[in-house]
This record gives structure tokens, C-alpha cells and sequence, in this order.
């Protein structure tokens, strides 16, 4: 199946008389005839479902449905983006490792790693996705377990070098995670480059509709934890807490990974997507291919447009000719990129928030990747603590607007635009 038919029918194939479109198994338990029937599921001997804080029946086919989108053997589905990138990374990494990060990363993700997983004791050295290769090879020590990137980063629209960081990875025994909410799997298979696991936030794109907060992590399958088993004891030896089992021994590369999330994350942490969000964010996974074509195509003509336009000084859109990630771009996602678009405003800081002022369809928002074409001012918003120096050296000028196009007809949004560029 292509990309786009999978987007309909992965995941779950309903037998004679059976539901066309998968439930919403809205239920905590599941019933059993007889103790060792149930002794069997804690023991992971046999396939079935016992407590929803673990896993439940719809997040599975929405997981696996994921999976094969990104052409992965396992997935799992979390409550939030957040989630999916704590885990990503804590099922692999403990108090006394080291993990090598980009510093090109949604600022969630970088507050989670820099502050709060470095009280657990996990310290985190972090390097420009543009770094030389000796500065990459100085990050790395005997204790690093991971490097993290984001495919297309949020809010800086950085295309990360996929293919080198996996490379270098590598080269020191451990696998590369990237964050690809924002390309999708529509638009970028980061397997295909080398990476070996992805985290989506599945409240951008997957879902869509401004509806569920979402995150999916999902395993390629490719990593061979066995070979480098000392840097992996916690996938490499029998874990006491659940029986003794050994993950990548029982499960292989291709389930060791996620079933070690699902036994031990899910089972402590609990941070699981209900099973009425995961329905939801099904129904958005649907129509994926079909929105992410529309989102790039008039991303593509507002970059057009604004680059045009005499009170638009700068324009950051990888579609565009002279973008600097325009040809890495076009090697990572020839189909196009993502349908946010960042534009410096001219006459600075004031003229920005002026011209937000005059929209009428745009909404001021907190949000991007999402049906409703918004907008944000990093320096008055997200970025507001930091002067006019320190937002330049963080690479959001006091000028600069982040848009996030959404599913209205191209020719609105620019009417709307334009007027509000005028009325400055
Ligand atoms: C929004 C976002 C996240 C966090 O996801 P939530 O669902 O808001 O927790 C992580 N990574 C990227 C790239 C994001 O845009």
C-alpha cells in the first residue's frame, strides 16, 4: 500500500461482520475466566489486554497504524508530545547516562531535557544541527545512550541533517531519535536516512483539528541492542520488576523497544492516551495525506506572496528557491514540507504586533499545524522573558511572526494578509 491508502486502512482490517471502523474500547479492565489465563498477560506469554493504563485495544490500532505510516515494526501511543519524547529517550537513558541533542528543538522539548531529566540525573550535551563534524564527534562520551533531532525543527524550520547524525550515531553504538511532527510521515520517512526511532506530537497534523493532545513513539526495528548490550542493560538483562524477562531477548530488535515502554513507562507513569483521543486522532490520520498536500501547497504560495511584499523583510520557508535548507530540504522531503512559515515584519518589533492587530483570519494562537490558519509573535509570547539581544542569538529577531497555514482557500488567507500588511 502507498502512503496516502494506508493512511485509511493500516492498522485494522475488520473480519466477516465486524466493525468498519474500529470502536473507542472505552473500558479500565478486561475480564478473564481464570487466574492462569490472566497470569499469562502479566507474564507476557500471551497477547491480550488486562488494565488501560497499559494499553488498550483502539490506541493499539492507531499506534500500528502509525507504524506502518512511518514504516516502523511497533509503536505506542501517549498522552501527550511531551510524553512521547520523555520516553523516547528514558527507555534508553537513566541517572549517570548522557544523551547528544540538537540545539534545533521545539522548546518544550528542550525545557523537558535541559531542566527536568537532568534532576533524574541524565545530562544532556547539546550541538547545532550545523556543528562541524569534529564539534558532533566532541559531543559524544563513553556514557552517551542516544542523540535526538527534530526532522523539520519548530519554530526555526531547520531541516535536520538526518543521514549525518545517523551516521555519527552510529559509529558510537547508539541509536538517533527524531522528533517528525512536523514533516510527517507524509512528507519524510526518517527510517529511510538512518534513524531508528521517531516521536510524533499527534496534536499537530495527525490530528489536526485543534481536538486531542497526542504523541506517538515509534520503533524502526533496525536497532541491534544485543550488539551493544553494556551500553543497554535495562533492554539487555532480565528485568526484575516484570518476572525476569529479558526484552531484547523475548521480543527481538523489532519488539524489545515498545514492549519495554508499554511494560514498564506505561505501568509506572500511566501517561497513555485515552482511547476516545486516540478515535479522534484516527479520524485525523485519515485524511493526512490529503491535508498535508493542501497545508504545503499554500504554505508555498503565502511564502511566495510575503517574499513579494515591500513591508516583509525576511521570509524562512524551506520551499522557497533561496531558503538555505531549500536543497537538503528537497533531498529529505521532495514532496514538500511542512505548512508553517516564519517572516520578519518591517519596522521591528511594534510594526509585528500592529499588523497581528489587523488580521481578521488568522487567530493569535499558542499552536501551529492545524485546519485554523494561526499566527504567533514569539517575542510577546513564548519568547517574552528575552530581550531584543538574546532573542537575535536565539534566532527569533523582535520582528519575526510564526504562521501556521491552515485548510482555508490560499487566495483568503493572503487577502488577509495583505490588508493587514497595508494597514501598518
Ligand atoms: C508541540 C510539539 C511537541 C510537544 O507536543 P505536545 O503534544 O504539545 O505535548 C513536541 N515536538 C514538537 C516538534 C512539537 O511541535
Amino acid at each position: 500500500m502507498k502512503t496516502d491508502t494506508k493512511c485509511i486502512h493500516a492498522g485494522y482490517e475488520p473480519k466477516n461482520g465486524e466493525p468498519r471502523l474500529f470502536p473507542i474500547v472505552q473500558s479500565t479492565t478486561f475480564k478473564y475466566d481464570t487466574s492462569e489465563d490472566m497470569g499469562k498477560l502479566f507474564d507476557l506469554e500471551a497477547d491480550g489486554y488486562f488494565y488501560s493504563r497499559l494499553a488498550n485495544p483502539t490506541n493499539d490500532r492507531v499506534a500500528a497504524k502509525i507504524a506502518a505510516l512511518e514504516g516502523g515494526t511497533a509503536a505506542i501511543l501517549t498522552s501527550s508530545g511531551q510524553a512521547a519524547n520523555f520516553f523516547s529517550v528514558f527507555n534508553i537513558a537513566t541517572a549517570g547516562d548522557h544523551v547528544v541533542a540538537s540545539t534545533a528543538i521545539y522548546g518544550g522539548t528542550y525545557n523537558l531535557f535541559n531542566v527536568t531529566m537532568r534532576k533524574m540525573g541524565i545530562d544532556f550535551t547539546f550541538v547545532s544541527p550545523e556543528c562541524s563534524d569534529e564539534e558532533l564527534e566532541a559531543a559524544f562520551k563513553p556514557n552517551t545512550k542516544a542523540v535526538f533531532g527534530e526532522t523539520l525543527a519548530n519554530p526555526s524550520l531547520i531541516v535536520f541533517d538526518i543521514e549525518r547524525f545517523a551516521k555519527a550515531a552510529h559509529a558510537h553504538g547508539v541509536p538517533l531519535i527524531v522528533d517528525n511532527t512536523f514533516a510527517t510521515p507524509i512528507n519524510c520517512h526518517p527510517f529511510e536516512w538512518g534513524a531508528d526511532i521517531v516521536t510524533h506530537s499527534t496534536t499537530k497534523y495527525m490530528d489536526g483539528h485543534d481536538a486531542t493532545i497526542g504523541g506517538c513513539v515509534v520503533d524502526s526495528g533496525n536497532f541491534d541492542w544485543m550488539a551493544h548490550a553494556d551500553k543497554f542493560p535495562g533492554l539487555t538483562t532480565p528485568d526484575e520488576s516484570y518476572h525476569g524477562i529479558t526484552y531484547a531477548e523475548r521480543f527481538g530488535k523489532e519488539g524489545a523497544y515498545i514492549t519495554k515502554i508499554t511494560a514498564q513507562l506505561m505501568r509506572d507513569f500511566g501517561s497513555i492516551q485515552s482511547p476516545m483521543n486516540a478515535y479522534i486522532l484516527n479520524l485525523g490520520l485519515e485524511s493526512l495525506a490529503v491535508r498535508m498536500e493542501r497545508h504545503c501547497s499554500t504554505a508555498q504560495k503565502v511564502a511566495e506572496f510575503l517574499s513579494s511584499h515591500p513591508n516583509v523583510t525576511k521570509v524562512n520557508y524551506p520551499g522557497l528557491p533561496g531558503d538555505p535548507f531549500y536543497e537538503r530540504a528537497k533531498k529529505y522531503m521532495p514532496n514538500g514540507t511542512c505548512g508553517v512559515v516564519s517572516f520578519c515584519v518591517k519596522g521591528g518589533r511594534k510594526a509585528a504586533e500592529e499588523f497581528m492587530k489587523h488580521l481578521k483570519l488568522a487567530g493569535i494562537e499558542t499552536h501551529v499545524a492545524d485546519a485554523r490558519t494561526c499566527i504567533l509573535h514569539p517575542a510577546s509570547s513564548t519568547h517574552r522573558q528575552l530581550t531584543d539581544e538574546e532573542l537575535v542569538a536565539a534566532g527569533v529577531g523582535p520582528d519575526q511572526v510564526r504562521l501556521s497555514l491552515g485548510l482555508e482557500n490560499a487566495d483568503d488567507i493572503i487577502d488577509d494578509l495583505k490588508q493587514a500588511l497595508e494597514a501598518i
